[in-house]
């Protein structure tokens, strides 16, 4: 059958999206969009006491910044909404109605402390073709009964009948397929009339269906429930467009030893969630990845590959390399270590692909927070100062670091490096070395380069120590970019200054060797 393909990201608003939604987020849009199908974003909040203020916002936002669109959903409309469960009331009411009225569902009545009671008088009671004859349900009690109770408002809930007997067989384009017996599923429920809500089950299956969906891509934590949806498909009559079913592999802990969580998070220093979060109970802040610093692009390269591969040692790519290239073929069926450390690779990677140009806007906030203002330096002098560093950053933040010496000089100088570097001659020397540089009538760096080891060399100085000790006037450590580079973008006046400075301030608290 060629179907459009229609896939759907149906995440409950129960707080930020977890990473793990994220990956989830992506490989559907991934698929649909290499199919040229459609990709709808379904709120499933049909459960009430789980509701989280501005989750629903918050989800809209997080995907939006990694470019993931939707075609379909609330913000966006369609043919098929409301795109949003406690919206759909009625269309609940009537397919429960329909099963009732098929004899696949009943009603049924136990009370919590009824249900208590079952579970410790019978060892692993599940409520089944076993022990449905007990208890109090539309198939036990006589029919004007059932009609009496929901008449005088009790509570009750509406079960999915489970025959008993049966091979049901899931197919997983990642696992292959799967044959479970019917018996060990209970009969779960499908609808409560104390909320007048149906449970998950029931709507995200008569959702499926109603908006034509063809892939369901979600989480392994959903493989459980995937044959209590073949027989609901079944039940209802619509096994035929009953879509096919991707169950993405686990996100494991860094060190592969269990499901990935929030503190691991908190323990290791990584962000799980795309971005920062507020728990509006609690106002206890999450780090978010955008927050943190990372370029949505790396992001999605990384999270990408947490769970598939393309199929060769190919490790950056655009989203639209990814579109093309994503398969169910080359996913894991083992669960995906969460390599954050790779995170910052990619970040790294991504941040040396962006123009100078704009990485030196990205710089200048973090110039602001630092105390220096960007309008004394420019953007030709930020631009090439960001180009000279780049190669040592993974995140935008780590500029000031490497580049600081660029916007401010040096306010001490790297102890050991003087220890090292700097001897009783060395003002003697320098004070040559600032003669020489102020002579200069070119500073471009590959001029006065020559010059310098010409000097160095005709008075059989030691290059090392006095090229360390030069730098660590300019510098304040004995690391940077190449020192003729540092010079030319200082100028001339600079560098002097910071010379005669260093001199003035340097004191080896030894006499070392020279
Ligand atoms: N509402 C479920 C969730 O929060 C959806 C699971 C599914 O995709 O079927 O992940």
């Amino acid at each position: 059958m060629n179907r459009e393909v229609r896939v759907r990201f149906a995440p409950s608003p129960t707080g930020p999206l977890h990473i793990g939604g994220v990956r989830t987020a992506l490989y559907n849009y991934l698929f649909a969009r290499q199919h040229g199908g459609k990709m709808i974003l379904r709120i499933e909040d049909t459960d009430s006491q789980r509701f989280v203020p501005g989750a629903e916002d918050y989800i809209n936002e997080a995907l939006a910044w990694i470019g993931i669109k939707f075609d379909e959903g609330v913000r966006e409309g369609g043919p098929y909404g409301s795109y949003k469960q406690s919206e759909r009331r009625d269309i609940y009411r009537e397919y429960v109605g329909k099963l009732l009225d098929a004899g696949k569902a009943y009603i049924a009545f136990d009370t919590p402390e009824e249900l208590e009671a079952c579970r410790s008088e019978i060892p692993n009671f599940q409520y089944d073709a076993s022990t449905r004859g007990r208890m109090r349900n539309s198939l036990t009690l006589p029919a004007d009964e059932v009609k009496r109770l929901i008449d005088a408002g009790e509570k009750y809930v509406v079960r999915f009948l489970v025959e008993p007997g049966r091979d049901v067989e899931v197919n997983d384009l990642i696992r292959g397929k799967v044959t479970i017996k019917s018996d060990i599923l209970d009969d779960k429920v499908l609808y409560k009339s104390a909320d007048d809500l149906p449970t998950y089950h029931l709507a995200n299956i008569v959702d499926d269906h109603l908006m034509k969906i063809t892939h369901v891509i979600r989480g392994e934590e959903w493989l459980p429930s995937a044959p209590l949806h073949v027989l609901l498909y079944e039940a209802f009559g619509w096994s035929d467009t009953q879509p096919d079913f991707v169950h993405l592999p686990l996100l494991l802990k860094p060190d592969g030893k269990g499901k990935l969580s929030k503190r691991d998070g908190d323990r290791l220093g990584f962000p799980v969630f795309l971005l920062e979060w507020k728990d509006p109970a609690t106002g206890a802040i999450s780090a978010g990845y955008r927050e943190s610093g990372y370029l949505p692009e790396a992001v999605v390269n990384f999270l990408a590959l947490l769970g598939w591969n393309p199929g060769d040692d190919t490790e950056v790519m655009s989203m639209d390399e990814l579109i093309e290239k994503f398969s169910f073929e080359h996913c894991s069926r083992s669960g995906a270590k969460f390599a954050y450390e790779k995170g910052k690779w990619f970040n790294h990677t991504y941040l040396q692909q962006l123009p100078d140009e704009q990485l030196a806007e990205l710089f200048k906030p973090v110039l602001i927070e630092n105390g220096i203002n960007p309008d004394n330096f420019g953007d030709e002098y930020i631009t090439r100062a960001v180009g000279m560093v780049k190669g040592r950053i993974n995140f935008v933040k780590d500029l000031w670091e490497q580049a600081r010496f660029f916007f401010t000089a040096p306010e001490s100088y790297d102890a050991k490096a003087v220890k090292k570097r700097w001897s009783a001659d060395t003002p003697r020397i320098m004070g040559e070395l600032v003669e020489l540089l102020k002579a200069q009538p070119d500073f471009t760096g590959s001029v006065v380069e020559p010059v310098v080891m010409d000097w160095i060399t005709s008075n059989g100085y030691h290059m090392g120590n006095v090229m360390n000790a030069f730098r660590l006037t300019v510098v304040g450590e004995c690391k940077g970019p190449h020192m003729f580079d540092i010079t030319e973008l200082m100028g001339k006046e600079e560098t002097v200054r910071r010379i005669l400075t260093g001199v003035e301030r340097i004191h080896p608290a030894d006499e070392p060797a020279v």
